[in-house]
């Protein structure tokens, strides 16, 4: 593998007719993809869609993303089972977001989903994929959370996916023995530069989030994995390193955190 999307959504309902030749392009540029589940239904079809590429880099995480916590209910027996799938490489995407006011009202329901998670992770040993989001003011209590929850449950193998926090943040987070990776948000929204330089090239990992936050180039168009190559050039353009030496150690940071 040259690189790996470590986080995209190719189980949504956008990609139900075309994910096929999604993968499939992204799998003839010698890339490897993680599809991330949000809910059951989702995780469910993401592990389905990867054992139609039995023998290619195509993974998984199975959870239930903190925006869906009113929909239904935490389910560790259900978690479990799943996630013990050969093509499951991680749990998530979970955490903590508090960006609008009914995700804020529902706080310490997405604690306890995010708990139940860490107990998941930690009795199969897979890493988590946490998504921690808030407004300037709400983003700390947000990482704060997450953080306070991985140390009760003894787990550090995490990374903070798409994130979007300040330098001091990725430092309070990269502290803790997590990781961070970047979408293309990084290549539109200036002040994460200072961020992005935070982080050392050995614990960077690069997704797209797709069908989300299509980078500057594509901007307005429906993102997938292949836009990928863009987070990188922009990291190796903030850190002042060759494209190939990103590509590298990401990848090899996405192989070693996943065991893939
Ligand atoms: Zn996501």
């Amino acid at each position: 593998m040259r690189i790996i999307d470590t986080h995209c959504h190719l189980n949504f309902k956008v990609f139900r007719d075309t994910y096929r030749e999604t993968i499939e392009r992204a799998l003839a540029k010698d890339m490897g993809l993680i599809i991330i589940g949000a809910a059951k239904d989702t995780s469910e079809r993401a592990v389905m869609i990867a054992h139609e590429y039995t023998n290619d880099p195509v993974y998984v995480a199975v959870g239930q993303h903190p925006s869906h916590v009113g929909d239904e209910p935490f389910d560790g027996d259900w978690l479990t089972s799943l996630a013990q799938d050969n093509k499951v490489v991680g749990i998530g995407e979970t955490g903590i977001d508090l960006y609008r006011p009914e995700e804020i009202a529902s706080h310490e329901l997405q604690k306890e989903f995010l708990t139940g998670h860490v107990h998941v992770a930690r009795a199969l040993d897979k890493p988590l994929i946490i998504h921690s989001r808030g407004t300037a003011e709400t983003l700390p209590t947000a990482i704060e959370d997450v953080l306070g929850v991985l140390r009760g449950g003894m787990a550090v193998r995490a990374v903070f996916h798409c994130f979007t926090g300040t330098a001091k943040q990725a430092q309070q987070i990269l502290s803790t023995g997590c990781m961070i990776s970047f979408t293309g948000v990084i290549t539109f929204a200036k002040e994460l530069e200072a961020t992005v330089k935070a982080v050392s090239l050995d614990r960077l990992m690069v997704e797209t989030d797709s069908p989300y936050l299509a980078p500057a180039r594509y901007r307005g168009k429906q993102n997938e994995p292949l836009y990928v190559e863009e987070v990188a050039l922009k990291v190796a353009e903030i850190h002042g390193k060759e494209y190939d030496e990103v590509l590298e150690q990401t990848t090899q940071n996405a192989i070693e955190f996943f065991g893939l």
